[in-house]
């Protein structure tokens, strides 16, 4: 009666009941939207149907391995109890890569107990709409950019790695926000400002060029000038390439070490500070004053986070005596010297404050060999003066 017909057996999704729709044209199905899909999802339903146990066998041994699986193995085969993780080599022997990262990424209890769903997502692996929400708005946001070109990492594990990784860097945390906003492309650039509608001027104060997030940290005259002397003080190298902020900057924090991530953080942040203050000054400073305190700060952290405090320091008259801050229009410069006979190598520093007790300038040198600590002294109260000069103080007292 019926030439063209058609039964489908379709699986519910919310409801125990198997759908079987009949049509008797096949046209009519052949102009239904696709269905949508919705990727893997496991139905308590399936357990009632009779072919269920040889259908989910039948789909475990289609999956292709590297070697044959006897029908008897367990998943504890892959898992070595005493030490509570998984036989890597035995995972990459049966599967092949990408299954094989899948299966060493689940976690194992080493105090035993039951399995039970773990999201990875949150803190307590506990599912929650609003992480998946997060989770599928990031993943759509390194797509779009992977597909614009701007050399997105493909692996998320990786991606995810260097976020940690930018916040793990030693220094405060007003200069991770400035890592974070270059790795973000939210660095307020001019360029970057006038993009998002923001009047403002988009030269830059230093060379007149656009201001861009690559100019004002990397390329500009004056960042270079910079960077010169912060290259040679700490025998750091730049990644010449520049594909875009986020790039370069992933690319320097998964090859650097932890002091170059700090002296490299510190120097981007000093670099930008002399750029506010370039604006909003008459004179703008020179790139020695930026790099002198740039310096001066990162061998700060570097000295305490580390190495050892340098082994002997020459204490002066002033070490124990209370301190006020000198009269109105006049600054104190102190400075130090510290001398160790064990690394063969000597330092100096100088600090100079105003008269509300604020740091208005700073600087300290590496100086090779043990020297004696009066020349020590010395050379750190001329290393004041020389500074002093720099910042155009007039009226000064050494200490
Ligand atoms: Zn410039």
């Amino acid at each position: 009666m019926f030439d063209i017909y058609g039964v489908e057996n379709l699986i519910a999704t919310s409801s125990d009941h198997y759908p079987v729709p009949a049509s008797l044209d096949n046209s009519s199905r052949q102009n239904q939207a696709p269905p949508v899909q919705q990727g893997f999802r496991f139905e308590a339903m399936w357990l009632r149907a009779d072919d269920y146990k040889d259908t989910v066998e039948q789909a475990w041994s289609d999956v292709r391995t590297l070697s044959p699986i006897p029908a008897s193995a367990t998943v504890h085969c892959l898992i070595n109890e005493e030490q509570g993780v998984w036989e890597e080599e035995s995972v990459r022997a049966f599967f092949l890569g990408g299954v094989a990262d899948d299966i060493l990424q689940i976690p194992i209890n080493r105090n035993g107990g039951n399995d039970f769903a773990r999201w990875p997502f949150t803190k307590y692996r506990v599912y929650s709409v609003k992480s998946a929400y997060n989770m599928a708005r990031t993943c759509s946001f390194l797509n779009e950019r992977s597909k614009s070109g701007l050399g997105q990492c493909s692996s998320w594990p990786r991606e995810e790695k260097l976020w940690k990784s930018l916040w793990c860097v030693k220094v405060p945390n007003k200069m991770k926000i400035v890592l974070w906003r270059v790795a973000h492309d939210c660095f307020p650039s001019g360029d970057q400002l006038r993009r998002r509608q923001i009047p403002t001027r988009t030269d830059c104060c230093f060379c007149g060029r656009t201001e861009s997030v690559e100019h004002a940290l990397l390329f500009c005259p004056h960042a270079r000038a910079v960077w010169d002397v912060l290259k040679a003080s700490f025998n750091i190298r730049l990644r010449r390439s520049f594909i875009s902020p986020k790039q370069w900057l992933f690319d320097f924090l998964s090859s650097c070490s932890d002091q170059e991530a700090t002296t490299i953080t510190v120097s981007i942040w000093h670099i930008w500070e002399a750029r506010n203050a370039a604006r909003n000054e008459p004179m703008p400073p020179p790139p020695r004053r930026t790099a002198a305190r740039a310096k001066a700060y990162i061998d700060l952290i570097l000295q305490h986070l580390y190495k050892s405090v340098l082994a002997s320091r020459r204490e002066t008259w002033y070490t124990n005596r209370q301190w006020s801050p000198p009269p109105q229009g006049t600054v104190v410069a102190f400075s130090d010297a510290a001398v160790s006979v064990e690394q063969h190598k000597s330092g100096i520093g100088v600090v100079v404050l105003n008269h509300e007790g604020l740091c208005v300038a700073a600087c300290s040198d590496l100086l090779r060999g043990a020297l004696s600590p009066e020349v020590a002294e010395a050379l750190a109260l001329r290393r004041a003066v020389r500074l002093a000069c720099d910042e155009g103080f007039d009226n000064v007292t050494f200490t």
